[in-house]
């Protein structure tokens, strides 16, 4: 027995070639939205009767028999390892409702709801379903495909999903896996980063990087999208076109953004190899700050971050959310009681230091997140 390598798994995503053939796509992820809600109509059924959770393997072997009668006949045009997919698709998500009832955690996690088709948007092949050919062509279930090839794909291939989004675009994602290159982990400069509304990060160095705002500087169009889109007749043709202009209006933000956090991630990874963040509770500062805070998508940008210094070896400290980094002074360790979020200067009451807001809090996490280093 070799030892076991560690290994990495990364998703290519492809676009797909624009053409007719793409109904039959759209056609098939319909069909899998079919057999989506025919599984949660069945566990609710089993539950009933039962009283006990219906087993993804029973639901498994079900559905293999249900795809043989006459009415479903156009499940058989569906991979059957996809309709797998699907059964094991609702387990996870009865799996972290259960967990999060066990704990008792409240929130996000509720237990599976039937899906609309228009919300359902994807399906997944494991090993067969599919083959790879000429370069930037695929066979998928039967019908050739062609996508945009502009990386080429490395590793062996776990599995192969067909994503569509509301702006009318079909995706290929391939998930890879391949072994981990050894990563050397390098000793250099550290830096403490705090978040902030006006400015994105405020560095313990003095350094700041503002934000670039993109949702804002596209408010006037976005609005006129959507003004425009409120005055079709709901369900029209002009209705869907004005629809999926206002999804495209969005999805332009929303990658202009992610530019923006990938190139600036790769700076900050290339400049530092310890870089100390505070952990946020985005939840409660949407509801200190309200819709704003999804603009500057934190979350999105610290996972970027993470993965661009684990990719040169560097390392992403995170210091805990309680930890009081606004309201102690960086030059004495005094904590003062109380900090209103208007205050951008203020003067330590013990050594008297004209402190910064951001660029303070950003010192204490340097020092506060080099401890655990
Ligand atoms: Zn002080």
């Amino acid at each position: 027995m070799s030892k076991q390598e560690k290994q990495i798994v990364m998703t290519y995503k492809y676009k797909m070639y624009r053409n007719k053939s793409l109904r039959h796509l759209d056609r098939l992820i319909d069909y899998h939205c079919e057999v989506y809600n025919y599984c949660i109509a069945l566990h609710r059924r089993y539950y009933k009767m039962y009283h006990k959770h219906l087993s993804a393997n029973k639901l498994k072997v079900h559905l293999t028999k249900v795809r043989k009668r006459p009415n479903k006949e156009h499940w058989r045009e569906l991979g059957s390892q996809s309709i797998q997919d699907v059964a094991e698709r609702i387990e996870r998500s009865y799996k972290a409702f259960f967990d999060a009832k066990k704990e008792q955690r409240c929130g996000r996690h509720s237990i599976p709801h039937f899906c609309k088709r228009k919300n359902y948007s994807s399906f997944t092949l494991k090993q067969t379903g599919y083959k790879f050919h000429d370069g930037n062509h695929i066979t998928i279930l039967g019908k050739d495909y062609k996508y945009v090839a502009h990386r080429p794909y490395e590793g062996t291939i776990k599995t192969v999903s067909i994503k569509r989004d509301n702006c009318g675009d079909f995706w290929l994602c391939i998930v890879c896996a391949k072994p981990a290159s050894e990563i050397i982990p390098r000793k250099g400069n550290a830096i403490g980063y705090d978040f902030g509304l006006k400015t994105f990060l405020t560095g313990s160095d003095g350094s700041r990087i503002e934000s670039p705002r993109f949702l804002e500087k596209n408010a006037t169009a976005l609005r006129s999208a959507q003004q425009a889109l409120s005055r079709k007749r709901k369900g029209s043709a002009n209705w869907r076109r004005a629809k999926m202009d206002v999804a495209r209006k969005y999805q332009y933000v929303r990658n202009r953004r992610k530019d923006w956090f990938y190139k600036l991630a790769a700076d900050i990874a290339s400049q530092y190899s310890d870089v100390c963040i505070e952990d946020l509770n985005i939840k409660a500062m949407q509801q200190l700050w309200g819709r704003k805070i999804s603009d500057y998508a934190f979350t999105e940008f610290v996972s970027i971050l993470q993965n661009q210094l684990s990719k040169t070896g560097g390392q992403l400290h995170k210091v805990d959310r309680f930890y009081p980094s606004s309201k102690t002074c960086s030059h004495c360790g005094h904590i003062v009681e109380e900090m209103p979020l208007d205050v951008r200067r203020w003067e330590s009451p013990i050594c008297h230091a004209m402190l910064d807001r951001d660029g303070n809090a950003a010192v204490n996490i340097l020092v506060e997140g080099m401890k655990s280093a």
